[in-house]
């Protein structure tokens, strides 16, 4: 048989001997176990809530608590959601206006001193956990939407208040989605209201899985869902939130026997941003105000993405709406972009630190677009990646990386021979199941060695799925392929991580390296990180090198390899092979001379 679980009750009452006469009456004829934490005032009493391992059961307050009195401590614990657990009240007098006020303020029961007894204390308990438990049930259904279960208006309107208040506190930021669909009312006319009902449904579900668990969803009415996002850091993860949203509802739904597609328009406000960049603003503004402009711009910018044709997203703040269009843009051009021959590589020459000669070369991919210029890959590759291109694009990085070092390899047999080329890869590429085979295709009708293509993966990459991971560059590394860990220090990959897999080239990130001859730290840091790779057996390659003293610094320290303006911008494939043609044209590393100590900064 299961043995019932203890009542659990928090005693409150400053005079002891009050605690002891209700001590003695749970205690008193009751077979039921019960457990008993007292306190002897308000500030006990919290210590005691917030602290508890388990949730109580019930509490038991005395009106009289000292100087103050148990209708505060209800106050504090209903304000700061201190506990759930029903109250019931203990006073020595017998005063209708202090009843009332403890039971409107959040108590469910209230007994006289005089009158305790087992058999009351324990009715008064048992009935304040009825009561309590019924108010919770009516108060989520106040709150939330019968069909879907979300989040009602009230509930969402009071959640954003807080959220507004939360990010004035805090100096962070939040943002609201708003959500409608697409045609729902002819949905609705045409199968009917149950399945319009289910359609809802099955979006709410959709809608609240594709998001952080977290993140709040409610329905507004009708066919109006809506989302408050909080603390996002950047405004391009709100891009990739509407553009999952966008997506999830995309798959049709089967009601009835009928196929169902559907859409939605999204708009996206966020505050601070957008409530202070309009006109009407005032300083004074409460949240609820603030809340309800806000939800209100999320709504015009609905609209908008309607008015632009549905199945759309648009933001209501001038930037945030200027970056979703050029997203939007780059990533209708880049479709274009491979056929329309578009793309070129750069080169940029890894220098040996010994001997100043050219040991690699990393190939950096541009676009020339047909408008707008060259496009660096920063602003382009994450839109590739999102948007399932990335791997068209990256087979060709690695054909015309590969079919480059041939024609380097024949045109310099003697002096380059050993030439590697840098290919970057993305984590996407990696997730491929045929990427070791395709590298071999290439690699295998270049004709140029497996040992001489380096492939550059970010930390990122390969934690995404670590084993995974290790696999894929196993199987890759037993063909001789290189590989090399890019930006290293910005992730999060650690030891354990660099053991497992098969990496060849450790890259320090830029970040290390500029601040290298100004703080001692950064030295420190690097000079950590060469040791650790050369005891795992790996080949150093210092990255944005932009100084003559850098380098020399950098050669000091043992680092292997040395990339970076000093030496050479990334060049287009002719410019770079007039590099390997003169080789001198590389600056020298010449000798270390620190600055005095009061140059250095510590930190
Ligand atoms: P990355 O792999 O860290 O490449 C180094 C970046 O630093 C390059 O920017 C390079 O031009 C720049 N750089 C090199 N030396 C210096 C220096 O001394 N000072 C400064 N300030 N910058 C220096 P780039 O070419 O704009 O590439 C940016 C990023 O785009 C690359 O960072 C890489 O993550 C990505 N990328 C480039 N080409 C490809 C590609 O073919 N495929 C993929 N997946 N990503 C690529
Ligand atoms: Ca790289
Ligand atoms: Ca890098």
């Amino acid at each position: 048989m299961l043995q019932a679980k203890p009542l659990k009750i928090l005693l409150v009452d400053d005079d002891q001997v009050d605690r002891m006469a209700v001590k003695r009456a749970l205690g008193k004829k009751n077979n039921k176990n019960i457990l008993i934490d007292e306190a002897c005032g308000i500030s006990e009493a919290i210590q005691r809530l917030t602290q508890a391992s388990a949730p109580y059961d019930c509490l038991l307050l005395d009106y009289r608590l000292g100087g103050q009195n148990g209708l505060q401590l209800i106050q504090k614990i209903q304000s700061e959601s201190l506990s759930q657990a029903p109250i019931v009240m203990l006073s020595g007098i017998d005063d209708e206006t202090i009843m009332l006020n403890c039971l409107k303020e959040g108590a469910q029961d209230f007994l006289l001193k005089s009158e305790i007894s087992s058999h009351s204390l324990m009715r008064a308990i048992r009935y304040a956990q009825e009561r309590k438990q019924l108010s919770l049930q009516m108060r989520h259904l106040a709150q939330h939407d019968a069909l879907t279960g979300l989040a009602n208006r009230t509930l969402f309107i009071e959640r954003v208040k807080r959220a507004i208040a939360r990010a004035n506190r805090e100096d962070s930021f939040c943002a609201i989605i708003f959500i409608d669909v697409d045609n729902f009312k002819s949905i609705n006319d045409t199968l009917g209201h149950e399945a319009g009902d289910k359609l809802l449904t099955i979006l709410a579900q959709r809608i609240q899985s594709s998001l952080r668990g977290e993140d709040l969803v409610g329905r507004l009415g009708g066919d109006e869902f809506s989302v408050l996002i909080e603390g996002v850091p950047k405004q391009t993860t709100l891009v990739n939130i509407a553009q999952q949203l966008l997506e999830t509802v995309q798959d049709p739904v089967i009601i009835y026997n009928k196929t169902i597609h559907t859409s939605i328009s999204v708009g996206i406000a966020s505050y601070p941003s957008n409530t202070s960049s309009t006109p009407q603003t005032s300083t004074h503004q409460t949240s609820s105000e603030i809340a309800s402009k806000l939800i209100k711009c999320a709504d015009l910018a609905m609209y908008k993405a309607k008015q632009s044709g549905r199945n759309n997203y648009c933001f209501y703040s001038e930037d945030l709406q200027q970056l979703a269009n050029e997203y939007a843009n780059l990533k209708i051009d880049l479709h274009s972009a491979l056929a329309n021959n578009e793309f070129e590589l750069y080169y940029q020459p890894q220098i040996l630190a010994v001997n100043h000669q050219i040991a690699g070369v990393e190939a950096l991919i541009r676009w020339h677009h047909p408008s707008r210029g060259m496009i660096s890959p920063d602003k382009f590759i994450p839109v590739a990646e999102s948007s399932g291109l990335i791997n068209a694009i990256g087979d060709w990085v690695i054909e015309h990386a590969c079919s480059q070092l041939k024609r380097w390899l024949t045109q310099f047999p003697d002096s380059n021979s050993t030439l590697t080329m840098a290919i970057n890869v993305s984590a996407l590429q990696i997730r491929q199941p045929n990427l070791t085979e395709k590298i071999c295709t290439v690699v295998e009708k270049c004709q140029i060695p497996y040992g001489q293509v380096e492939l550059e993966l970010t930390e990122s990459a390969l934690i995404d799925d670590i084993d995974q991971c290790v696999l894929k560059l196993q199987s890759l590394s037993g063909q001789g392929i290189q590989m090399a860990i890019d930006d290293f220090g910005t992730g999060f990959s650690s030891f354990r991580h660099l053991q497992q897999m098969p990496l060849k080239t450790l890259k320090i990130d830029k970040t290390f390296i500029d601040q290298i001859c100004v703080t001692s730290k950064n030295q420190t840091i690097v000079k950590a990180i060469i040791a650790m790779a050369h005891a795992l057996q790996m080949s150093v390659v210092a990255e944005g090198v932009e100084t003559k003293e850098q380098a020399v610094l950098l050669k000091e320290l043992g680092c292997d390899k040395l990339q970076g303006f000093y030496f050479s911008r990334p060049l287009t494939a002719s410019a770079f092979e007039k590099l390997l043609a003169n080789p001198r044209a590389i600056p020298q590393v010449g000798i270390y001379t620190p600055p005095s100590t009061n140059q250095l900064s510590a930190h």
